[in-house]
């Protein structure tokens, strides 16, 4: 069916960063279309223009009116851990008052209190608890999420994870895409070498979802204490053997190489590059792989921020996610995220759109969608303002409109 969205106030079509690859961005290449109309079926948009250049020739079999709303790019959250039980809210104000990690790690907090909590809870709560998450980040105008596994550290609890990623990427399939990433290597249990626990539970997984065709990518921990080079290398490799990419949580604490790993394999990303150094940027701005940061961490945690400007400069490709998750980013939305990082990554307008809707599906491998262009999937974001400075200006204020209530 052809559907005509009309009345569309401004269209961020990104159509030019959509033609640079989403690198070396300037503000006008938003391409910003004023009084806009836009024609699609249910596998690609047909036409986007000024209403006023609509050919009278084209099939209408359905009108959505926006009244004067901006259309733009569906948001992409391409990072987040949202499948847990528990929360670490004290751990939080412990950090307020003082105390380091290393002490909270020792009096049981840290992932392995996730870990405890979401092993101690059913399936079907899990279910029932990432639902909700969902629905709320949905409400932000996300349409798009990708949920990694790696909190169960154990073989029944990594395939009950993402047994339930499975679950809800089916549940929203004709609603929201969720992109199911197994990150069973995320951390070593007690008690485990990281050889014995990849033996024993990332391997076999692999094999069991990969054959099953049921996880969309691969990601690993690679820091000093939990995954090493050769194992990161190790994993991404024998995910090739299932056509899956890589992303890699890289160079957060420490500067690994993990960018010039990811680029190595031509992941899909690499996520955090904190302390990532000028050859990490220089091989990202030479590869295909998104540099994705995660300021949320940053401010959950009163850390430094990546370097972004020198990556953008050298050319990368820049994604932004939210990193949601229990310890270390407890916040879901992205676009109050990317507004209230952008000043400090001294990005222009271009970069920050283009970090959470173009760059942030190539980061799940989705390279039919991220901007309003013939031929590209129709997945769009709505929101309730005539011009779209207001939406990264409002922080924290939910000018989204929820796309089913328009249709
Ligand atoms: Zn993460």
């Amino acid at each position: 069916m052809t559907t005509l969205i009309k009345n569309i106030s401004q269209a961020l079509t990104l159509q030019s960063a959509f033609i640079k690859d989403g690198r070396n961005l300037d503000a006008i290449d938003l391409s910003v279309i004023q009084d806009a109309s836009l024609l699609f079926d249910e596998q690609k948009i047909i036409w986007i223009g000024k209403k006023s250049e609509l050919p009278a020739k084209m099939k209408i079999e359905k009108v959505i009116d926006l009244e004067g709303r901006v259309l733009t790019p569906e948001i992409v959250d391409s990072h987040t851990h949202l499948v847990f039980a528990g929360d670490r809210s004290c751990e939080y104000v412990s950090r307020l008052n003082g105390v380091s990690y290393q002490d909270i790690y020792k009096e049981g907090g840290g992932i392995n209190l996730t870990v405890k909590s979401t092993t101690a809870i059913s399936s079907d709560q899990l279910y029932n608890d990432a639902k909700e998450r969902i629905e709320r980040i949905s409400s932000f105008g996300v349409g798009t999420i990708e949920i990694k596994s790696g909190y169960g550290l154990s073989l029944l609890e990594e395939k009950k994870i993402t047994l339930v990623i499975d679950k809800l990427k089916k549940h929203y399939e004709n609603h929201i895409q969720i992109f199911n990433t197994f990150c069973a290597a995320h951390a070593i249990p007690p008690g485990k070498t990281s050889t014995q626990y990849l033996n024993e539970v990332v391997w076999p997984l692999l094999e069991e979802f990969g054959n099953l065709k049921i996880i969309d990518a691969v990601d690993i921990f690679f820091e000093k204490d939990y995954f090493n080079h050769a194992e990161t290398d190790e994993l991404l490799i024998r995910a090739k053997k299932f056509s899956l990419l890589g992303k890699i949580h890289a160079d957060e604490f420490n500067d690994n190489k993990g960018a010039i790993l990811a680029c190595k394999h031509q992941a899909l990303s690499c996520d955090h590059l904190l302390e990532t150094r000028e050859d990490g940027f220089k091989a990202l701005a030479n590869s295909k792989t998104v540099a994705t940061l995660l300021p949320g961490t940053s401010l959950f945690l009163g850390k430094k921020f990546s370097r972004a400007r020198e990556l953008l400069d050298l050319g990368g490709k820049v994604a932004i996610a939210s990193d949601y998750n229990p310890g270390s980013c407890h916040f879901d939305n992205l676009i109050f995220l990317a507004a209230l990082s952008a000043p400090q990554y001294k990005m222009n307008i271009a970069e920050l759109w283009a970090a959470i809707t173009l760059n942030a599906s190539h980061a799940l491998g989705k390279l039919h969608q991220g901007a309003l262009v013939v031929g590209m999937k129709p997945r769009f974001s709505v929101f309730d303002t005539d011009h779209f400075e207001m939406i990264t200006y409002s922080w924290g204020k939910n000018l989204a409109i929820p796309w089913k209530q328009l249709i």
